[in-house]
């Protein structure tokens, strides 16, 4: 298996890292403070073509190949876990309507998503259905010519500020997606705030009374919306969220060893104590074996192997979990620096306690990667 970068993914890895230090760093800590993103920074986004940098250019991308966006989600979670989520959400929503869709659906909604002129969210949790997304009781029937939909969906990223959303009902019996445009009558959006981490992600319950969508607005319906649709988009998002675990581990590495040549105690500076030591080789080399998973994922992706659903969930169960280690040890080599206001180590901390529970959570992919493995 061969991991190493061509020439051209270590350009755009360079670009990347320079992008998060110019435009992430310096402001990730006031939106996580303020709980929202600039407007800037998403139009920045749009306008560079990376909110989803994976679609073909003609239809707001940059045909960017799996392992480049593996390195652009690692350089984006290093800077800010909320844009890392942000650019997540926007390829699960166009990919899958770009996929799912007709050519007109495509047309209409997925370059709007590319280009930041519209901000996509994906709706499938509900209050009561989670892990166990396939019981969700949002319902879907057919009046005229459209669809009515009545249910809530709870925790969903960036509903506050998207425009088009990528909802899951039952219609039939069946699961089906639907897009629904905000200022749809029937259809809100409020505010969910003061959440632990990933707290710029923008997160709103939405909630459909007597909402009427146009028939145009079914992407799909029938078994394979679940199984397949509602699925791959996950798998999209987990293979994000694995690098973007990745890169705020990697963030938090250098801050500490800073930290540790710098800071005194007892006479000598705080890398001279062995217990520290033992503290920053266990973060070094949780952060290299858990990149190196992603890149494995990478690979297969990139070769539509068969393996790389079930190494994409590994990639994600190991990163996630690392992720939380590594800035836990952070903030613990900080001491009370690290749970202040001016360290990011406490941001990360918090933010990455969420990758262990977005696009499944831990024991959810304990019980996949067993299965798929059994
Ligand atoms: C910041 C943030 C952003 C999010 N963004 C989105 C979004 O954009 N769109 C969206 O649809 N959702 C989103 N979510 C929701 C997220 O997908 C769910 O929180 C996640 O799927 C877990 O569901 P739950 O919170 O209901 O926990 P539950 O499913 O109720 O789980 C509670 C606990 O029980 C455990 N558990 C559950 N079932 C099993 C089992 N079979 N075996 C062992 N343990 C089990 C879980 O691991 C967990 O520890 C977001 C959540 C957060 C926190």
């Amino acid at each position: 298996m061969q991991y190493a970068l061509t020439a051209e993914q270590r350009e755009d890895q360079s670009a990347f890292a320079a992008f998060a230090d110019e435009h992430l760093l310096p402001r990730a800590n006031q939106w996580d403070r303020e709980q929202r993103l600039s407007d800037e920074i998403v139009e920045l986004l749009g306008k560079e073509r990376l909110l989803v940098p994976t679609l073909p250019v003609e239809a707001g991308g940059r045909a960017m190949d799996v392992m480049t966006y593996g390195l652009l989600s690692e350089e984006l979670g290093r800077g800010c876990g909320n844009i890392r989520n942000l650019v997540a959400v926007q390829g699960m929503v166009a990919h899958a309507i770009l996929k799912w869709g007709s050519k007109e659906q495509a047309d209409r909604w997925v370059p709007r998503i590319g280009t930041g002129e519209t901000v996509g969210a994906f709706g499938l949790t509900e209050p009561e259905a989670g892990s166990d997304a396939r019981s969700g009781t949002t319902s879907a029937e057919r009046v005229g010519e459209g669809f009515v939909l009545n249910g809530r969906k709870k925790w969903i990223s960036f509903g506050q500020r998207a425009g088009i959303f990528l909802v899951f009902a039952k219609l039939d019996g069946e699961s089906a997606a639907f897009v629904v445009e905000r200022g749809t009558p029937g259809f809100s959006t409020t505010p969910i705030t003061d959440m632990l981490g990933l707290r710029a992600s923008e997160l709103a319950e939405l909630t459909f009374e007597n909402c009427v969508v146009p028939k145009a607005n079914l992407i799909s319906h029938g078994r394979l919306t679940f199984d397949l649709l509602a699925t791959g988009s996950l798998d999209y998002g987990r293979y994000s969220t694995a690098y973007g675990a990745v890169g705020l581990a990697q963030g938090c590495l250098p801050a500490s060893l800073d930290y540790a040549r710098e800071r005194t105690q007892f006479g000598v500076p705080l890398k001279e104590h062995q217990l520290v030591r033992g503290i920053l080789t266990d973060m070094i080399s949780g952060v290299d074996a858990a990149r190196l998973l992603c890149r494995q994922a990478g690979a297969l992706r990139a070769t539509a192997h068969r393996d790389a659903i079930r190494q994409t969930l590994i990639a994600k169960y190991v990163a996630s979990q690392t992720g939380f280690r590594v800035a836990n040890d952070a903030v613990q080599l900080h001491g009370a620096n690290g749970v202040g206001p001016d360290f990011p180590v406490q941001r990360h901390l918090r933010d990455a306690k969420i990758q262990e529970i977005i696009e499944g959570t831990s024991q959810i992919q304990q019980v996949q990667i067993a299965d798929l493995t059994l």
